[in-house]
This record gives structure tokens, sequence and C-alpha cells, in this order.
């Protein structure tokens, strides 16, 4: 059976006080239910040991937005995995759209941070997607597959199998408009096919493929239902406990 995980990504959001409020609300919530998926918050740096100190990681797992593409050195302003792996996070979110749109974040880079993520035994979060421009010209599954490809497939079998996939349709982040259940089922079944042919099979059933584009409470059921879909990667709706634990309910 494959991993299912929720995953929030909190972004640019929440002060310290308010970031360590926020993930005991979450931790004290899944004290109360028997989560049927793993769970996991990825904070900001400045949140991570402090979130640390807060949380239960037994239910509750850790993780940061990004890493930098070196271990060490003059590099100002950069975060190494080194750095987030010793706050005691086990996560690392690295390809999102908002860092390949903003910061320029290239296929090169993003391959050298999933190394370095995975010698500190950091689980990568990575993620793939289209822009609306890709949806409409019907280019969508070219764009994902070299994504995943220029990324990820000089890894080995064994390399790969530690990463979860985040297929996260550009146009449906932060935007109230998601991919319907057809879509993102048919694009989650695609990367599968995708993974097999250079994998084989096996490791494709393994890896976890999370959707991520405005997924809310209303809609995370249906999502969460489709064979090829393992879960959510979730901005907005992680910001307050009540929605987030509403997604982490859908299963
Ligand atoms: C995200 O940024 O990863 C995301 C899915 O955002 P939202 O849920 O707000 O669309």
């Amino acid at each position: 059976m494959r991993k299912k995980v929720v995953a929030g990504n909190w972004k640019m959001n929440t002060t310290l006080q308010e970031g360590v409020r926020l993930a005991e609300e979450v931790n004290n919530a899944l004290k109360e239910t028997e989560a049927k998926c793993d769970v996991v918050i990825c904070v900001p740096f400045t949140h991570l040991a402090s979130v640390n100190a807060v949380i239960d990681q037994s239910k509750l797992g850790l993780g940061a937005e990004n890493c930098a593409d070196h271990v060490k050195g003059a590099y100002t302003g950069e975060v190494s995995a080194p750095m987030v792996a010793s706050t005691g996070a086990r996560y690392v979110i690295l390809g999102h759209s908002e860092r390949r749109q903003y910061y320029g974040e290239t296929s090169a880079t993003l391959k050298e941070k999933v190394k370095l993520a995975l010698a500190e035994g950091l689980t990568p979060i990575f993620c793939i997607g289209e822009v609306l421009e890709e949806r409409e010209n019907g280019t969508y599954n070219a764009v994902v597959k070299s994504q995943i490809e220029e990324a990820l497939f000089d890894l080995t079998a064994d390399d790969f199998k530690k990463i979860i996939l985040a297929y996260e349709p550009v146009w449906a982040i932060g935007t109230g408009k998601t991919a319907t259940d057809e879509q993102a089922q048919e694009m989650h079944a695609f990367i599968r096919s995708t993974i097999a042919a250079k994998y084989g099979a096996d490791v494709a059933e393994e890896i976890s493929i999370l959707y991520g584009g405005s997924c809310k409470p209303t809609n995370a059921k249906g999502l969460f239902s489709q064979p090829d879909i393992d879960g959510g990667l979730i901005g907005g709706a992680s910001l307050e406990a009540e929605p987030f634990m509403g997604i982490v309910k859908a299963f």
C-alpha cells in the first residue's frame, strides 16, 4: 500500500509566534484524531526548530519549504539541507512553482537540491505542474514529463523511491480553481506510467503522488478517492487548523 500524505505548505505566512501556535493546534487536533494518512507541515526556516519543540513528530511530520543547492559556504542568505535536518525537520518541499517562477529555479538546480536533501535523510516533496497556457495548448503531459526526467531521472531506483511527488497545476494554485477529479487522476496516472517506463511498475506503484492546487475540505474527498491520487499538498487551507484537519479527515 502506498503512503497517503497530507502536507501543509505555509509559504511566507505567520510570524514565529503565530506559527508555533498553529503547529500546536494541529498537533493537538491530531491527538484526538485517528488520521488515516501521514500528516506533515512545511513551515518557514525561521520556525523549524521552535515548531519541532512543540509537536510530536510520530503524529505530525515537519518540513522546510526549500533548501540550498550547496552544502555550505559563501552563499549569503541560503539555508542548506544539513541546516534543515539539524532542526529536526524530516521533509523538504523542492521545485514549488513559486520558486521556479519568482526565483528562477531550474531543473539543474533542483537536481542538486534533491541529491543534497536525500543525503541528509530528508524526504523531498518534489513539485511539478504546468502553467495555464500549457494546459490550454495541450502540452501539459510533455511539460510535466520533462520536469520529472530532468531533475529526478538520474537517481537510482532506491533513491527515487524516497521521494514524494506533488502534481500542482500552476493555474490551480491559490486561484480557487481546482483541477477536476478526472483531470487530476488523468495526470497522476500519466506520471505513474512515466515512472514505470523508467524504473519499472513496482517502483511506480510505491511512489506517493499528491495533488496540490486549491484543495479544500469540500473537494478533498473526491480528489483523494481517485486511484492514483495519494493525498494533497495544501497551501491556503493549511493556515488554519480546522480546514487543514478537514482535509486530513477526507481520508
Ligand atoms: C501550494 O502552494 O502548494 C498550494 C497547493 O496552494 P493552494 O492550496 O493555496 O492552492
